[in-house]
């Protein structure tokens, strides 16, 4: 037996498979209900795509700690600790620069309203008419509209405004303007209550605190870990399949691919035919690619802004925005605020792509397309912070591949699949009593706050199955 999996108990009452945030939210939340809980996480370290990576010369990159919505604070402070969601902070300066505007905001709908109004000329009506619907839609609403839609209706034939109110969200769910207009509605207005906000301490921290709150609830975890199977006897779940050991659970919930958890993880045989139908029909958002610099320790930069979205297109498109020939990206810069007691800085880009662009490139071309990424985004910050490029001493690059490799996600998606793909997350336990899946789904359950929230939702399914 692997040493990962000594002391193990016979059976669990639920097995989740896979320690993203939903994967984390979800497995504390059963602890706390009094389940025994095993989490699974077939990488060293947990937190998923809530990631964090050190490297010499004293640097440590956050990987997706670009920004959230106010209502994480909530979530932290209701199903983590205290500690965990005060650790929580607003960021201020969010910039964006590209052909049609520049300027700097707090990105909440006060600002939002006073840029729209004064910049952009747009009657207050509009402006109102627009927050107003977009903060009041719902899952249960009319999803035919479209957000290309929902923009026409109130700012019709403004391509700068389309630009302003939907660049950063693609860039935060890779959403594009034919996707249902709900699943921005809702992600748009979560940002505008309050603004943006992140993690005062780093990732490292915060997964570090959530881990040792596992430990105090009596969650058992073993990492290193990768699920193969999920078993089902008798058309229900009856344990997990990890290191080639059988371990017995009367519940298991996958943090893991939507779709590879149906395809791979359990089988197309063991659901309806006309669930497979409808599972086959979801599409996977996109990748990412990212660049990672580290500012050489004793040097400074100036403050320029936390979060800068840039574009040297001449127009927003959100097929733009994935290609290997990069116009945009979004630049976050980590002072040592963000590790107080730190002095370093760094700073990391975030650009939209294409797995297909990545996946099949011949080795050589790869790493030249990897150096080259380097260097154009080395060339880009340097409008923002000049001379930078004497002043970093450690640069890395990620791709779709990357993610692929770290998470296991099928096509390294970013943020799970399209809106369709909720639907066929929450019903897969009434394919397969005791089934459950959880995480980056559908856009709206997507990032740290989504994430973390379905965890929470998927974890109330899971108790109600365990004490049916
Ligand atoms: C480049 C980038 C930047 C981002 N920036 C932001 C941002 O600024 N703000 C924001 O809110 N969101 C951001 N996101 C999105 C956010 O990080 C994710 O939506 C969220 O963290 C996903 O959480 P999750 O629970 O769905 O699972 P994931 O983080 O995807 O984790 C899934 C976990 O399951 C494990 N796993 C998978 N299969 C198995 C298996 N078979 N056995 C065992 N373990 C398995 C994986 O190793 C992984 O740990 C970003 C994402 C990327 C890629």
């Amino acid at each position: 037996m692997s040493d990962q999996l000594k002391d193990l108990k016979p059976e669990y009452d639920v097995a989740v498979i896979g320690s993203g945030l939903a994967g984390l939210s979800c497995a504390n939340m059963l602890a706390r209900s009094g389940h025994s809980v095993l989490l699974l996480e077939q990488h060293h370290q947990l937190g998923g795509l809530a990631a964090w990576f050190k490297r010499k010369g004293g640097h440590i990159f956050d990987v997706s700690l670009h920004g959230f919505p106010v209502g994480m604070i909530k979530t932290c402070r209701k199903y983590w600790t205290p500690e965990i969601a005060d650790m929580i902070v607003q960021l201020k300066g969010i910039r964006f620069d590209n052909p049609q505007f520049s300027f700097t905001t707090t990105f909440d709908r006060e600002d939002f309203t006073r840029i729209l109004q004064e910049r952009f000329k747009i009657p207050q009506e509009s402006i109102e008419g627009f927050f107003n619907t977009a903060r009041d839609m719902n899952y249960y609403d009319d999803q035919t509209m479209t957000i290309r839609e929902l923009f026409e209706k109130f700012f019709p034939g403004r391509d700068d405004v389309v630009r302003l109110l939907m660049e950063p969200i693609t860039y935060a769910n890779g959403s594009t303007l034919d996707d249902p207009a709900i699943s921005y509605g809702i992600v748009f207005s979560n940002f505008m209550s309050k603004g943006v906000y992140t993690v005062q301490g780093g990732t490292d921290k915060f997964i570090g605190r959530m881990q040792d709150e596992l430990i105090r609830n009596g969650v058992d975890i073993r990492t290193r870990c990768p699920v193969e199977r999920i078993v089902i006897e008798d058309q229900k779940v009856s344990g997990v399949v990890t290191n080639g050991q059988v371990i017995k659970c009367r519940a298991a919930v996958s943090n893991g691919n939507l779709l590879s958890t149906i395809h791979k993880l359990v089988g197309d045989g063991h659901f309806s035919e006309s669930f497979i139908e409808e599972a086959r029909k979801v599409r996977l958002n996109n990748s990412s690619c990212q660049v990672y610099m580290g500012i050489r320790k004793g040097e400074k930069i100036d403050h320029v802004g936390d979060l800068l979205f840039t574009s040297v297109a001449e127009k927003f498109d959100s097929a733009m925005l994935c290609s290997r020939n990069i116009t945009s990206r979004t630049f976050s810069i980590y002072y040592p605020e963000t590790r107080p007691g730190s002095d370093m800085y760094s700073i990391v880009s975030s650009t939209n792509a294409n797995y297909e662009d990545w996946a099949n490139l011949p080795e050589e071309e790869y790493r030249t397309s990897k150096e080259e990424l380097i260097e154009s985004t080395i060339d880009a910050l340097d409008k923002y912070i000049p001379g930078v490029r004497e002043k970093i001493d450690y640069a890395e690059a990620a791709t779709p591949k990357t993610f692929q490799r770290y998470t296991l996600h099928e096509h390294g998606a970013s943020f799970g699949t399209k809106f369709e793909g909720l639907k066929i997350s929450m019903g897969l336990h009434e394919q397969i009593p005791g089934l459950f899946h959880t995480g980056s789904v559908g856009i709206i359950m997507s990032g740290w706050l989504g994430a973390a929230n379905y965890g929470v939702i998927a974890s109330n399914d899971v108790d109600k199955y365990l004490r049916s």
